[in-house]
């Protein structure tokens, strides 16, 4: 966190790359008030019986925008969360599902709460009695208010909210589609706890087809070979860093966690500091890279591809201006505060802004409020007859290939991913890739065509700002 006075909140710095942006349109001032502002912020307090004692716990439900319903946002477990937070992150998810056409509106939620402090059977009374509040006022709701995982939740909290508001609400159908990010048995889809961190893989994918983009960024060439500094080994920063390292060729140099930094030139292996993560609590003691105590000056590590993966903030005023980076991919929410972003851009750092950045999450969960509501899996009606028409053309071309007395046969290889039919989880992924791949070239032409356009994330709120605003004129506002 900035230890400056200038440093504004997070809502305020949300605002403010806002204000910046819709400064370049021409929408009355009425609506660009209408849209900028929270509609509500629902506070509550409530008391669970624990270890022996009342304790209360205060929570949050923000609905910053309405123009689409239902609304949707993920629901946070940290000690630092509040009304400001919250009601910032309510904002960006009205601009992510614009800008990536999930026909939503924007809301988040939050729970004061240290999750690591609390044993799975407390977290879950916690969880239930949260979820028996937003539900009895519907914020939670298929058709209205449709929470998903972010930091500190997973697949585990989602099926309790799922469960509680089944148990509230008997006779509703559609009761699965009341949350997502579930896990598979409980109504989830294949490809949900992996899916912002595979966005963020194809966005930089998406980014890298571009030369020209690539050269605006001081760099040339693929995503292979480049060189990564993440920061929160979390559900984001794992898968991203994981594929990236995996399937890309990218070499992760560095890797930030809460109790200090991993740092190898050679490159970490993102599983193995996963699992040692997973059995010590932290990054400390791993055998295989240097640790560093102080992780927070490892984001100024002279590098290729910086990914901040864990909170708000931690690009600031105080750090601006070492960060020694060329690319900025903003997995996390509000990384990279206002004041930070004017540094970095007249650094010539290029940032892929997070509202685009890690907006996969709610691409699938999109995919799977689809499926709760369609009541089948993505796939089962088409796979096997697109394998046997596949298997027709195969055999054909064989047969052919034996007429015409020539010995060619198609490869093995070919023939089992030719002849195997899309699941559920291939499809999911064509669809991310294809929303995560249109939403760039959205931004990159606002950003290439006008000249008062300086970068990606004005470029972002242009597009979201005009859909939102083009529906609130459809309502007649
Ligand atoms: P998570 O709780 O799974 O992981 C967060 C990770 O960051 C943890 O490993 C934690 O130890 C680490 N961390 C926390 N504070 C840190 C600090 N000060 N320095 C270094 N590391 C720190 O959370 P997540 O779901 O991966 O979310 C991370 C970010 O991505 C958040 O900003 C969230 O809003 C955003 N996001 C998440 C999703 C999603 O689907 N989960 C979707 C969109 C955006």
């Amino acid at each position: 966190m900035s230890s400056s006075k200038n440093e504004p909140s997070f809502r305020q710095s949300v605002d403010m790359m806002f204000n910046r942006a819709v400064r370049l349109m021409d929408l009355p001032p009425g609506l660009e008030e209408k849209i900028r502002v929270c509609n509500a912020t629902y506070t509550v307090r409530f008391g669970v019986r624990l270890r022996g004692e009342l304790k209360t716990f205060t929570g949050y439900r923000s609905v910053h925008s309405e123009h689409m319903e239902p609304v949707k946002g993920g629901i946070r477990y940290a000690d630092s969360v509040n009304q400001d937070e919250v009601e910032a992150l309510a904002a960006l998810m009205t601009y992510k599902c614009a800008l990536v056409e999930a026909p939503f509106g924007g809301s988040k939620g939050g729970l004061c709460i240290d999750p690591r402090q609390y044993e799975e059977h407390e977290l879950e009374l916690i969880t239930r009695r949260f979820a028996y509040e937003l539900i009895k006022r519907d914020l939670i709701n298929p058709s209205q208010n449709v929470p998903a995982p972010d930091m500190g939740t997973g697949e585990r909290e989602m099926a309790w909210i799922a469960d509680q508001y089944a148990r509230m609400n008997t006779t509703d159908i559609n009761a699965r589609a009341c949350v997502t990010g579930k896990p598979l048995n409980a109504g989830g889809i294949a490809g949900r706890v992996e899916a912002t961190g595979r966005g963020v893989q194809y966005a930089l994918q998406e980014f890298f087809r571009e030369p020209d983009d690539v050269a605006k960024a001081n760099l040339s060439g693929t995503l292979d070979g480049k060189r990564v500094v993440v920061q929160g080994l979390g559900n984001v920063g794992y898968h991203a860093a994981k594929f990236l390292s995996e399937e890309d060729g990218s070499k992760i140099i560095a890797i930030i966690e809460r109790d200090g930094a991993l740092v190898s030139d050679a490159g970490l292996d993102v599983e193995d500091v996963r699992n040692w993560i997973a059995t010590h609590q932290g990054v400390a003691g791993y055998p295989n890279a240097t640790y560093v105590e102080n992780g927070t000056a490892v984001l100024e590590t002279d590098c290729d591809i910086l990914i901040p993966a864990a909170m708000e903030g931690v690009i600031n005023l105080d750090n601006a201006a070492r960060i020694s980076t060329k690319l900025i991919i903003e997995a996390a929410n509000g990384p990279v505060t206002a004041g930070a972003d004017e540094i970095l851009r007249e650094k010539g750092v290029v940032i892929i802004p997070d509202m685009f950045a890690n907006a996969g999450g709610v691409t699938v969960s999109y995919f799977e409020w689809v499926k709760n509501l369609s009541h089948i899996r993505f796939g089962r009606m088409q796979r096997r007859q697109e394998e046997s028409r596949n298997e027709l053309i195969v055999n054909e071309l064989e047969s052919l290939s034996k007429a015409l007395g020539s010995t060619w046969s198609p490869s093995a290889n070919f023939k089992s991913k030719y002849l195997r039919g899309a699941g559920e989880l291939e499809l999911v992924r064509s669809g991310l890739d294809d929303t995560m791949r249109a939403a760039y070239q959205s931004m990159r032409e606002v950003w290439h065509a006008r000249s008062d356009v300086k970068d990606l994330r004005t470029a972002a709120y242009l597009v979201s700002i005009g859909k939102v605003a083009s529906s609130y004129r459809a309502k007649g506002l």
